[in-house]
């Protein structure tokens, strides 16, 4: 049986990565599904592959964020589900992060989520039930060393803004959010892998399960906690990590 028949739901980061594999996986199960994404023309050829809809849209833009957010629920007919997946990695640490860095970091990844939530929560609240999910980090629960701090900073941020969307939104709408650790996507190219292909080995030794996640495996927590599967659940920070913030 498929597990989002009927639903409504937008995919913010789609064009890529851990947002494709979710995009994808909905539209399988039976979902609506708009995909918000800056790079435009790689949201729509994802969108004309798999069946959804695509607008450009820049998730730090209030303005953009609130017209495209329309313009979705327009298309789809109403709204009520929300993946906010669109991020972007900064690899800077304390010393060498300019204020510049750390406020663009912090503008897509943290306010971000929260422009995309504030302008899709009425059109959910209008139908009374909704879902949304947002794309943390496993660095948001733990940082793991220096190097990221602007990152790991917008991904706590995230943490606890699921958090606080969640009572402010119950009951009629759960919110969550998801904990990553490394994924193949084009985010991590030249992380992931030696430079011959190999996975790397410093991924192997550090996490539990001995390798890093490919986005459909993401995809499927993101499935859980936007299906009905997860009815009694909301404000929570799932890792989905083989194993790494506890190894
Ligand atoms: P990706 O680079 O493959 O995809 C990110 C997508 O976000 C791209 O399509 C990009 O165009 C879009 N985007 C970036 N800035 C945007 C903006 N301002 N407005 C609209 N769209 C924008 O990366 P991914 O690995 O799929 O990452 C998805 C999410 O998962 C991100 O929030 C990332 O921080 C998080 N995450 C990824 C990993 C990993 O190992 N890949 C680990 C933890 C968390």
């Amino acid at each position: 049986m498929p597990r989002l028949t009927g639903r409504k739901i937008i995919v913010t980061g789609g064009a890529s990565g851990i947002g494709r594999a979710t995009a994808r996986l909905f539209r399988q199960e039976g979902a609506d599904v708009a995909i918000l994404d800056r790079s435009d023309n790689a949201a729509k050829a994802v969108a004309d592959e798999i069946g959804a809809v695509s607008f450009g849209c820049d998730v730090s833009d209030p303005a953009s964020v609130s017209a495209a957010v329309a313009k979705a629920a327009e298309a789809m007919g109403g709204l009520d589900g929300l993946v906010n997946a669109a991020g972007i990695l900064s690899e800077t640490g304390l010393s060498d992060t300019s204020a510049d860095v750390f406020a663009r970091t912090v503008a897509v990844n943290l306010t971000g989520t929260f422009l995309v939530i504030q302008a899709a929560a009425p059109f959910m609240q209008k139908g009374g039930k909704g879902t949304i999910v947002n794309i943390a980090s496993g660095v948001g629960l733990m940082p793991t060393g220096p190097g990221s701090i602007a990152y790991v900073a917008s991904k706590g941020g995230v943490v606890a803004l699921t958090k606080s969307a969640s009572m402010e939104l119950a009951p009629a709408i759960r919110v969550n959010s998801v904990c990553p650790g490394a994924v193949e996507t084009p985010m991590t190219a030249g992380h992931i892998r030696t430079a011959d292909g190999a996975p790397s080995p410093s991924i192997a030794s550090r996490y539990a399960l001995g390798r890093h996640a490919q986005p459909e495996e993401l995809a499927a927590a993101i499935l859980f906690l936007t299906s009905d599967e997860s009815s009694f659940v909301t404000g929570i920070a799932l890792p989905v990590d083989g194993g790494r913030t506890f190894h």
